[in-house]
């Protein structure tokens, strides 16, 4: 009795390690999650508050977010932000503007510097930055590359930004350079464009900004869109084996977080 139940203990000994290997190999496959600060930036206007809440969520790191060159003087992160981010593996979505673009002059050395360390204390692998807001990519690249950090460059509104000839230069030139594609920018465009930027891209993913319009809303949940067209060529970015950011916008009253843990399911599940 004693040795069958040894033999039976060994047996299922043996079952929790195919089983936990299974468990291993599936999380290993999925993909990993992120959420942008910003998400939540019009309800929570402070970013060390965001930071606070947004961690109370499962996810595999954070994007942080910014937009405008003034924020990175007016939402400072403080040490607790610090902390918390570092358990993470992150990104950072560096500020621009249309008017006054990178390139290579004393202000932005020093916007850059201070971008940089920023993203080496927070646990930053790569900066994104909007491709309208770059002048000189040359400058940019080669300061980052210098500091070991990844750019990725996002694709913006239609019409704004690089066409699809710049980018097929700019790989030319940088093969290795990444591309943060965002999935509600160029959907605005058309699921066409959407595929044609897909396909150009398939070597230079770098990570997804996820969200889609609809309902009459931009930067929308995908998890509820309506749009069929549309979540179809959004679940397409399956075969991707990079990072999703969430990106939705959860506005004033809008913040639910049944429906962010739904949103977070569904990427990790569909996506
Ligand atoms: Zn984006």
């Amino acid at each position: 009795m004693i040795s069958l139940l040894r033999r039976k203990r060994i047996k299922i000994s043996k079952l929790g390690g195919i089983l936990s290997k299974i468990v291993k190999e599936d999380v290993n496959k999925m993909k990993k999650i992120l959420l942008s600060t910003g998400i939540i930036f019009s309800s929570v206007p402070d970013i060390n508050d965001r930071i606070n809440i947004l961690s109370t969520q499962n996810v595999n790191g954070f994007e942080i977010g910014y937009l405008h060159f003034e924020e990175l003087n007016t939402q400072k992160l403080n040490k607790k932000s610090i902390d918390i981010l570092k358990k993470y593996s992150n990104s950072f979505h560096a500020p621009g503007s249309n008017k006054n673009k990178y390139k290579d002059n004393n202000y932005f050395r020093g916007l850059l510097k201070e971008i940089v360390d920023l993203a080496k204390i927070t646990n930053s692998k790569n900066i994104t930055l909007h491709s309208n807001h770059i002048k000189d990519i040359h400058f940019v690249y080669d300061f980052l590359k210098k500091e070991k950090l990844e750019l990725h460059i996002e694709n913006v509104r239609p019409k704004e930004g690089y066409n699809i000839e710049e980018i097929k230069s700019i790989i030319s030139l940088f093969p290795d350079i990444r591309f943060t594609f965002d999935t509600a920018h160029i959907l605005e465009d058309s699921v066409e464009s959407f595929n044609e930027l897909a396909e150009l891209l398939k070597n230079n993913i770098g990570q997804f900004h996820i969200s889609l319009s609809h309902s009459g809303k931009f930067h929308n949940t995908v998890y509820d869109s309506d749009n069929n067209e549309h979540l179809k060529a959004l679940k397409s970015i399956k075969k991707f084996n990079v990072q999703l950011i969430l990106e939705e916008s959860f506005r004033k009253g809008e913040l639910d977080w049944g429906r962010l843990k739904k949103e977070i399911m569904f990427c990790k599940k569909e996506l």
